[in-house]
């Protein structure tokens, strides 16, 4: 569409005040960010330029709502992002085509100066799975049009779910020409598996520069994520669909496990950064308030349900792990791996996914989350070595998980996975010493978007690669992300790879996809 029609024209406060008085079938609620005080709030800003720089978003889509994201930012890098210390009236509206004509549901929030001014609005009282589109307005700016997506209702047994994942988009590295591809894609949405930014200092000669230095304090954050979301593709790719987000490590810093980071090297200096790292993160991403943190905490592992098909167990494998086992390479089941304090859940969070497993009524069970779970020796030579920032260094609880799966008789699992900017397809056997025991659920690990430069579509010693570990059924180093077709009888996944990210236009293909049957958890060629 071309200029969008302006909304009506009305004070901003009469907006809200009807919005509350028709309160009934039509009305949906306008949740605001937070029940702290917004100060100062300003319903006629002037804005010293375009303030919707950073785009449109929406997220964790449930029958009956979605969020929908914005930040107020006319001069994105500046602290403050170029507005003024007043937070901001925002309405939004929502509507059932995409030229905006007809509105469903309008409400206004606060642009939350304490908050980077960003706008998390849970629209309720939608119908189930079908489309919608949305807007904001602020002052007289109005924002792109984006395009979002309710689930099916609960208990529906929804024929089809399309949608993508993606990790890794190091600003530096590479171009967001996989999210020009994903845009394009006819999905339902969009699952983020982290390292959404990186926090490392600008290198010089890379294709595109940060604009800091590395980044500690909330400021830096929050200008670090103005640099990404200011990419138009990656703002693309958040306007065709509601997105599921999860963080990795480099939303704070490389490698980090629970309040350990080694830098800065005490506990509670190491926490403040951490909240900085989230509060920045909650601030840019379509999160529910129950996301939002209270200091160095943040509740993010949750559940979404998409009918009786899919149930999304997203998992935070960060924030209440215990540090890295020592000395990398030891072999399983050696006693430091096998502590049974060692954990990438935590407790509560181990619990809570072992009864949504049990519990869940879907057809399949999607582990959304962060690092490998697969127990690949990835030397190809006579030693072994395993990654112990991955689920191998986590192997007590990492056998734990897969038993619960096998003896729980968990429906369909399938894990997908992001961090290590490589596609990977591997099958999760029961015994990882007892190579020809059962697979139990499969493992999609989806390559980075950008993250490690122009990849290559194999690698050196490859065959030594797959005869060492054959529950790997594929593998692939280029750019891309992963796009997945599921139905009651069949998961489809297809690698969709770029062959370069260092300059435009590269085109797009499948470089392989897998079949995974339901009631079968095996890695079948498409
Ligand atoms: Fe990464
Ligand atoms: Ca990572």
């Amino acid at each position: 569409m071309t200029t969008p029609p302006l909304f009506p024209v009305r004070a901003p406060s009469s907006i809200t005040r009807r919005s509350f008085i028709a309160g009934t079938a039509s009305f949906a609620a306008a949740v605001l960010l937070s029940t702290r005080s917004f100060g100062q709030v300003t319903a006629r800003p002037k804005f010293s330029a375009y303030p919707f720089t950073l785009g449109v978003a929406s997220g964790d889509p449930l029958p009956d709502g979605v969020v929908l994201w914005t930040r107020l930012a006319p001069q994105p890098l500046a602290v403050g992002g170029g507005m003024s210390p007043d937070s901001v009236e925002v309405s939004w509206q929502i509507a059932d085509d995409e030229a905006m004509t007809r509105i469903v549901h309008s409400g206004t929030a606060v642009a939350n100066a304490s908050w980077a001014h960003s706008v998390h609005v849970e629209v309720e009282g939608l119908r189930p799975d079908r489309w919608y589109w949305y807007r904001f307005k602020a002052g007289t700016e109005i924002s792109p049009v984006g395009r979002t997506r309710t689930a099916p209702a609960a208990g529906v047994p929804a024929e089809r779910l399309r949608f993508a994942f993606a990790s890794c988009q190091h600003y530096e590295t590479g171009l967001y020409t996989a999210y020009d591809h994903l845009a394009r894609e006819d999905i339902d949405l969009v699952v983020h598996l982290g390292d959404y930014i990186y926090e490392g200092a600008a290198i010089p000669d890379r294709v595109r520069r940060h604009n800091s230095g590395e980044i500690i304090h909330l400021d830096d954050y929050r200008a670090r994520y103005a640099l990404y979301k200011s990419d138009p593709s990656l703002q693309k790719a958040h306007a065709i669909a509601p997105w599921i987000v999860t963080w990795d490590d480099h939303e704070v810093v490389n490698n980090y496990t629970g309040d350990i980071s080694g830098k800065p090297s005490t506990t509670a200096d190491f926490l403040l950064r951490r909240a900085a790292g989230y509060q920045a993160y909650f601030e840019h991403m379509p999160l529910r308030r129950s996301a939002q943190p209270h200091g160095p905490d943040a509740l993010l592992y949750r559940n979404l349900s998409y009918g009786q098909l899919v149930q999304f167990h997203v998992l935070d494998t960060r924030q209440y792990r215990t540090d890295q086992p020592q000395g990398d390479g030891n072999k399983p089941p050696s006693p430091v791996l096998m502590d049974p304090k060692g954990t990438a859940l935590g407790d509560k969070q181990r619990d809570w996914l072992f009864t949504g497993l049990e519990r869940s009524p879907a057809t399949w069970n999607i582990l959304a989350q962060q690092i490998m779970m697969a127990r690949a020796d990835k030397t190809r030579g006579p030693e072994v070595t395993y990654s112990m920032d991955q689920w191998p260094g986590y192997e007590y609880e990492r056998r734990r998980v897969l038993r619960h799966l096998h003896d729980k008789k968990i429906k369909n699992p399938v894990v997908i996975t992001g961090d290590i900017h490589t596609n990977w397809a591997n099958e999760l056997i029961a015994d990882f010493d007892q190579l020809d025991s059962q697979s139990v659920a499969t493992e999609f690990v989806g390559t980075s978007i950008s993250s490690g430069g122009d990849g290559s579509a194999t690698t050196k010693n490859i065959d030594l690669l797959y005869s060492e570990n054959p529950f790997v059924k594929y593998f692939n180093a280029e750019r891309g992300y992963v796009r997945c077709e599921v139905t009651p009888k069949t998961w489809r996944s297809d690698y969709r790879t770029v062959p370069y990210i260092s300059r435009p236009g590269a085109p797009l293909q499948t470089h392989r996809s897998f079949i995974v049957e339901s009631g079968r958890p095996l890695l079948l060629p498409a």
